[in-house]
């Protein structure tokens, strides 16, 4: 069974929740029994990125591209308090990632890990209360959680997808990212979830509203991952123990859940796959990995 503490350190005072909110804390805590590590989609998308993690004892954000005080509201939305929050890493320079970095990181007293280049490019990181630095290839712990950054193919600095490994399981990060290259493939093998970049529809693109310079960047091999190439990833990626994918960063123009989730569908079948779609307006619900 769960411990005590590790609910605890999740989930605010009951007697600060509404009647509707415990009962939905109660389903949670049937979910959470004997979790290894949850996760929970706070935002996802161009208008701003940010994935909590939690081994119960340590919970992080991977990304702040939401104002601080956003985050902090979709984290409460689901029971989640910032206080907990023992760091926040940093994907890659872009606005989309870092927008809340700065403030939450201070009024938190935060650590930021964050590369080099990528503190070096990322103009809006303002002040952060402390940086630690890594380097794409060799990973670092935020106590049990062992984080993996590996380089992507983005048009940013020194941006990093991310591998966690926690307790037994593997969670995989790839957003932002043009093309799928042989180190993503190989980073990305033998995950219990992945969280994958399905950004775009091709046809959508080409025929959507966006100026040519706009739609070349989204496509070329710096830009975002389309549907059809999260699919041929996947078919790649797909073993007997990946029990969860999150696609993730849609584009609200260019992409619909639905046409997402057709194009990959084929890359599951006869699987026991839980596939999910992250939002850009709201946080998704926290999963628990077991
Ligand atoms: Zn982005
Ligand atoms: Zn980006």
């Amino acid at each position: 069974m769960v411990e005590q503490n590790k609910i605890d350190i999740l989930h605010e005072p009951q007697a600060k929740r509404s009647l509707s909110e415990a009962i939905l804390k109660r389903r949670d805590h049937e979910a959470e029994a004997d979790y290894r590590l949850s996760v929970c989609m706070l935002a996802s998308g161009s208008k701003g990125n940010a994935i909590y993690l939690s081994d119960g004892r340590t919970a992080i954000l991977i990304d702040a591209g939401l104002s601080g005080i956003e985050i902090e509201r979709r984290l409460r939305s689901r029971g989640l308090l910032p206080q907990h929050l023992q760091g926040i890493v940093v994907s890659h320079e872009h606005a989309d990632h870092i927008h809340g970095v700065g403030v939450l990181s201070r009024r938190f007293n935060l650590p930021v890990y964050i590369s080099r280049k990528t503190a070096a490019a990322a103009s809006q990181l303002g002040n952060p209360h402390d940086i630690v630095h890594f380097e794409c290839g060799s990973s670092f712990c935020i106590n049990d959680l062992q984080i993996h950054p590996f380089s992507l193919a983005h048009d940013a600095s020194d941006p990093a997808g991310f591998t966690i490994h926690c307790n037994g399981i593997k969670l995989g990060i790839a957003t932002d990212l043009g093309i799928a290259t042989s180190v993503v493939k190989e980073h990305l093998k033998g995950c219990t979830a992945l969280i994958l970049e399905a950004n775009h529809d091709p046809d959508m693109l080409i025929n959507g509203p966006y100026p040519w310079p706009l739609k070349q960047r989204i496509q070329s091999r710096t830009g975002h991952l389309s549907n059809a190439a999260s699919q041929t990833l996947l078919d790649e990626l797909i073993h007997d123990h990946l029990k969860h994918v999150i696609l993730a960063h849609l584009s609200e123009t260019n992409n619909t859940p639905q046409e997402a989730l057709h194009a990959i569908e084929s890359a599951l079948v006869d699987t026991q796959v839980q596939v999910h779609v992250a939002k850009q307006n709201e946080s998704g619900e926290i999963l628990f990995l077991k």
